[in-house]
């Protein structure tokens, strides 16, 4: 599993970090309602330089940017 230098940035980032500059939104946001406390969204997203894919979650139970696929 090898990803680029930005990736690998992006996995230390916090729920308020943005997506770097060549990581893109894939579809749209899932959207997820009535779990305790409230709901919450999870957006993916494709690195165009890797191939790299995360999902970026607003659910604080989960970590804020997960990387599923390099
Ligand atoms: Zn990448």
């Amino acid at each position: 599993m090898k990803i680029c230098p930005q990736c690998e940035e992006q996995t230390k980032k916090t729920r308020n970090g943005k997506p770097h500059e060549d990581l893109k939104r894939v579809e749209a946001p899932r959207i997820f309602k009535g779990t305790k406390p409230r709901g919450y969204t999870e957006q993916d997203y494709c690195c165009l330089v890797c191939g790299a894919k995360f999902t970026h979650s607003t659910n604080k139970n989960d970590l804020s940017w997960t990387l599923w696929q390099a």
